[in-house]
């Protein structure tokens, strides 16, 4: 399988140069040139499997010959063995003809454990066959970082440093990230704010003589075997209420599109989805683009669901790839517009959309009210995102089951949770010492030259 830039400027690579690339050097993300469909019959057999059976069967055509089949299957096996729910991506009921895919039993409890678990082992094996080591880094806004510090710990090929902005993550995120004392892993709390950090990361990999020097290689949402990972529990969740033989439909809490976009894949490759519904919080890029046409950014307000907090979507460019015919030139001229301010998505465009996605935005009492109401009437306690995806879901509500995707425990989330419904939702027992474990953290400026200087000298050692 081949995977070309969606700005049509960038080599084309195989899955294994995708996945240690990240972004392409157009400044585009990578795709795959098909997406192979499966039959309905292949899909239906998948029907009671094991969650890594279903993952081994839908990923596997798209990842070439980089692993053979054996080294794939003890991949996905390591993958998700350290995740609290035999089911992995365990459903419940949330009402009639509505269900909540539970994606928080990974090692730091949100859904970013799902992709990031397994790109830490499929990073691992492809470098230890060729004894190269590569440095990753990466922002977070709080769930990214504390996946990758998680996933990474301990790998001997690979040095991963992350940035995040000083003082503006949860308690419970910070400590994910500064616990693990393993020599591999660097926190580093920045001074500024999250676009402050993602700027940095972002310049570290304009600096090719940087990039290359240190071998750079980024796990940020835009990695494609980020997004290929997060399709399985698609077809999962679908499988476990009929599918294919009946159809589904999805809502997704969405920041930077990458969740969602999972789902559009999955669609694609023959699962029956009804309704693909975005769900966005307080900062509705999305959702007013969808239906006005316009994409304007227009700053971003903090809200209690902080990982949908974004400004510009970064996935989004996979889709209007797609809505644009595939034409690198009209992303790369449309990405262009956006550095002054927004643009305007074509009639044609558009149309494309609107036919694959629907959308709804959530305000902050909502966000609040849903998760008072939701634990009134069902017992289950929403993080703030997730509630986010229920009310919109339940705008969307009809014959097809609603599948909303609940993409953090709420614990994760203890203030906003305990403000909406008055008690404060506890850690799962097997991370109740996380607030007794020894914090490892280095302060730096939000100084490039500076921070270039630091990874270089720590992995040097
Ligand atoms: C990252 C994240 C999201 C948004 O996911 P995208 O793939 O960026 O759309 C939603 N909820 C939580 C809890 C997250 O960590």
């Amino acid at each position: 399988m081949r995977y070309i830039s969606t700005r049509g400027a960038a080599p084309v690579l195989n899955f294994g140069e995708a996945m240690m690339t990240g972004l392409a050097r157009d400044g585009g993300l990578y795709v795959p040139e098909t997406v192979p469909v499966m039959m309905r019959e292949d899909i239906a057999a998948l029907a009671g499997l094991p969650y890594e059976d279903i993952a081994y069967r839908v990923m596997r055509p798209f990842l070439g010959d980089i692993f053979s089949d054996a080294e794939f299957r003890s991949l996905l096996t390591k993958a998700y063995a350290n995740f609290g729910h035999t089911a992995r991506a365990p459903l419940v009921q949330l009402g009639p003809n509505h269900f909540l895919l539970e994606l928080f039993h990974g090692p730091t409890l949100a859904f970013k454990d799902f992709a990031m678990q397994l790109i830490g082992q499929m990073m691992q094996a492809a470098l230890a066959k060729t004894g190269e080591r590569i440095t990753i880094v990466g922002a977070t806004s709080g769930d990214t970082g504390s996946a990758a510090m998680e996933a990474f710990r301990g790998l001997a090929n690979v040095d991963l440093f992350i940035l995040y902005p000083h003082g503006r993550v949860s308690d419970v995120q910070r400590r994910q990230m500064t616990t693990p004392s393993e020599a591999n892993v660097h926190a580093l709390a920045m001074d500024g704010d999250f676009d402050d950090c993602q700027a940095r990361v972002k310049d570290m990999f304009n600096d090719f003589a940087f990039r290359d020097g240190v071998r750079l290689a980024g796990v940020n949402s835009i990695n494609w075997a980020r997004v290929l990972a997060q399709v399985v529990y698609y077809f999962s969740s679908a499988l476990s209420l009929g599918a294919p033989y009946r159809e589904v439909s999805f809502t997704v809490p969405t920041g930077n599109f990458g969740d969602i976009f999972a789902g559009y894949i999955a669609r694609k490759m023959g699962l029956p989805i009804a309704q693909l519904v975005i769900a966005t919080n307080q900062n509705d890029i999305l959702d007013r683009a969808l239906k006005s046409g316009d994409y304007t950014t227009n700053g971003v307000k903090p809200s209690i669901s902080p990982s949908m907090d974004i400004q510009v979507s970064s996935n989004f460019e996979r889709a209007l790839f797609d809505a644009y015919g595939r034409d690198g030139a009209a992303v790369a001229a449309l990405m262009a517009e956006l550095k002054s301010g927004g643009f305007h998505i074509s009639q044609g465009a558009l149309q494309m959309l609107r036919q694959t996605f629907t959308s709804g935005r959530c305000s902050e009492d909502e966000t609040s009210a849903t998760i008072a109401r939701t634990y009134t009437e069902t017992g289950e306690i929403l993080c703030p995102h997730s509630a986010v995806g229920v009310k919109v879901a339940a705008e969307h509500l009809g014959t097809t089951p609603m599948i909303t995707l609940a993409t953090a425990h709420p614990a994760k989330f203890p203030d906003a949770v305990q403000a909406a419904m008055g008690t404060r939702p506890g850690l799962p027992p097997r991370m109740a010492d996380l607030f007794d474990r020894p914090e490892r953290v280095t302060r730096v400026t939000n100084d490039l030259g500076a921070l270039q200087a630091l990874i270089r000298e720590r992995i040097a050692r």
